[in-house]
């Protein structure tokens, strides 16, 4: 995106926050948590960085190990500063200042406060809402994320055999993802293989896979600093008629779960559908956490598709769908993809395939 496009988006973003600082009763607003000052700036190192939002202005402060790295990738004019509350404090020329009421903490907001001469005005939510919904630039960045996720998963059935550590498959998947562009891992790379399968998160072990197992792989891509988010579950060799028999239950919830993502449907709606095609096979109560999640600058972000979410899908928002079930002590399962919500439905960004594979 040209510097252009993207001075114009975080012109939007500036004046959505604005409105809400005003309706606050604030005329600044000191961003501190990285993947807002990042969503604001474009800088990298945003937990080493503040922006300052003001009536008719916006700065990124950073200190001085940054000053060729954030001139390079600041949408927003850069100050080099000794200190980042300090220095946006002497900035303010007056205007009351809002703080991030869900990052700042107490002993931050209370040498500020001693700064200011009061409290300033905790500000809740700030960034959620305009997170929610992705501009084209993010969702972009996601497909780009999701795509080099898709090619780490190929490389990582060549490799996966009995006898092949869970930790080796982990490796394999993050360095096909680091070698094809990706940032990093959007988090800790889950291999959870036989029993261990039953653990939703089972970061990958020492263990090695065995013939029989179900094998699941939760994965993503960070590009640009947006997250993907992907689980396949694979057979080593045969397994046996009950693995079998809840792959095809856990598909066909994921399947029709994911066909009813679209415009208008709430997040509870949609988990329902997983939940229903899990009851009819006797298996909701081994469904155990919620359907799915946003992804963005961090791996978990609004919208929650899950029991209790009355969000109301919208183009631009992005959801994971990805119904497991986890049997202690003999198996678990799960299948994921990652998908925008589009004008007229959704647009799935994982390309994997995820019919049942024995390797
Ligand atoms: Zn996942
Ligand atoms: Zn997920």
């Amino acid at each position: 995106m040209s510097t252009a496009a993207e001075k114009a988006v975080v012109n939007e973003r500036l004046a959505a926050l604005r409105k809400g600082l005003e309706t606050a009763g604030a005329q600044a607003l000191l961003v501190t948590n990285p993947p807002n000052v990042r969503y604001l700036s474009r800088f990298t190192s945003p937990a080493d960085a503040v922006v300052l939002v003001l009536p008719g202005s916006a700065v990124l402060l950073t200190d001085g190990r940054y000053t060729a790295q954030a001139t390079e990738e600041s949408v927003l004019p850069v100050e080099i500063v000794a200190g980042l509350d300090d220095a946006a404090v002497d900035r303010l020329a007056g205007a009351h200042l809002a703080v991030e009421a869900d990052h700042v903490t107490l002993a931050r907001y209370r040498t500020l406060a001693g700064r200011l001469g009061y409290d300033p005005v905790p500000l809740e939510g700030a960034f959620t809402a305009l997170r929610l919904i992705k501009s084209d630039a993010e969702v972009a960045a996601l497909r780009r994320a999701a795509r080099v996720t898709d090619l780490a998963f190929a490389e990582a059935l060549k490799m996966m055999a009995p006898g092949v550590r869970e930790v080796e498959v982990a490796m394999r998947l993050e360095a096909t993802m680091r070698l094809n562009g990706a940032d990093g891992s959007a988090f800790d790379v889950i291999v959870a293989s036989g029993p261990r399968g039953a653990m939703p998160h089972g970061a990958a072990s020492q263990k090695p896979l065995a013939a029989g197992e179900l094998v699941t792989l939760d994965f993503g891509a960070v590009v640009d600093g947006y997250h993907a988010d992907m689980t396949r579950t694979v057979a080593i060799g045969e397994v046996g008629a009950e693995e079998r028999r809840l792959y095809d239950a856990v598909l066909e919830a994921q399947v029709a779960a994911l066909a009813a993502v679209a415009p208008g449907r709430t997040g509870r709606e949609v988990d329902q559908v997983a939940r229903d095609v899990l009851a009819k096979h006797g298996l909701e109560e081994y469904f155990t956490h919620s359907l799915g999640h946003g992804t963005g600058l961090v791996i978990h972000e609004e919208p929650r598709l899950s029991k209790k979410s009355d969000t109301v899908l919208q183009p631009g928002m992005i959801v994971t769908v990805e119904p497991g079930v986890y049997l202690p002590g003999f198996t678990g399962l799960r299948i994921e993809d990652l998908a925008v919500v589009t004008a007229d439905g959704h647009e799935v960004l994982s390309k994997s395939p995820k019919e049942f594979i024995a390797l």
